[in-house]
């Protein structure tokens, strides 16, 4: 995890007129990092202020304070995210690779913007689970139920789509940190190798590849359905436009 200190320093010089790319060279930091954390306006302090409020069951309700980091998180959670809502406190849990410390950071964020006071992270299974408990999951995650997400609808409430539409890029990041690839063919013609990067996202929910499908028309990504439980992205252009968005995991 790069230093707090590092993204205000960044921040810090975008905002006196450098341009990313040149941020990116200075700090030696990846361009993509650099336009992540330009891109949120919040400061960390500004949304701690938000924490263990409920914007949810606030009168009226309302939308999360840090609707980017919502949208991350609920792509996060409709991809490789599980909501336990018994026995006593609910528990939000993201199963991350371990080879991706990066996109813990980022779902540990996105939860502490929310409604978590503290997260946890237990290794299991080779993995590790980015978990919080809050009695208000349920609140921001309706979609939370009995049995797995492919076995029941999945259908977001009207807010959230507000939110869906409106972060679409955030939204498809969460889901493609959770559950897609990006690969890269590599071909040999006359001795020169061209590389052909290729986005994959996978889901047993037809539900769920809707939302992704919706979000990527949104961004302008040509995509396909390549197989019955899962999304490609192939056209350069398309590949391009996500990497902006999503790039490889780190
Ligand atoms: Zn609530």
């Amino acid at each position: 995890m790069y230093p707090i200190v590092l993204r205000a320093q960044a921040r810090e010089l975008h905002g006196q007129g450098m341009a990313l790319r040149a941020v990116a060279r200075k700090l030696s930091v990846p361009y993509h990092c650099i336009r992540y954390w330009c891109s949120i306006t919040r400061t960390p302090d500004s949304f701690h202020d938000y924490r263990g409020e409920c914007p949810r069951c606030a009168d009226p309700p309302r939308h999360p304070a840090d609707a980017q980091r919502y949208a991350y998180l609920l792509g996060q959670y409709l991809g490789d995210g599980y909501l336990a809502l018994s026995p006593r406190v609910p528990v939000l849990r993201i199963a991350c690779a371990n080879a991706y410390p990066g996109i813990m950071d980022e779902c540990e964020e996105a939860m502490r913007s929310l409604v978590a006071k503290s997260v946890q992270r237990v290794s299991r299974d080779g993995c590790t689970y980015v978990q919080a408990v809050s009695k208000h999951w349920p609140c921001l995650f309706p979609q939370a139920g009995p049995g797995r997400k492919h076995s029941r609808t999945i259908v977001l409430e009207q807010w959230q789509r507000q939110i869906a539409e409106a972060h679409a890029g955030r939204l498809v990041r969460g889901l493609f940190h959770s559950d897609g690839t990006r690969v890269v063919n590599r071909v040999t013609v006359k001795g020169q190798v061209y590389r052909y990067p290729r986005y994959f996202f996978y889901n047993e929910s037809s539900e769920i590849l809707g939302i992704c499908g919706d979000a990527l028309d949104r961004l302008g990504v040509a995509w396909r359905r390549n197989r019955r439980n899962s999304l490609s992205v192939a056209k350069r252009e398309a590949v391009s436009t996500l990497d902006g968005w999503v790039g490889a995991k780190r």
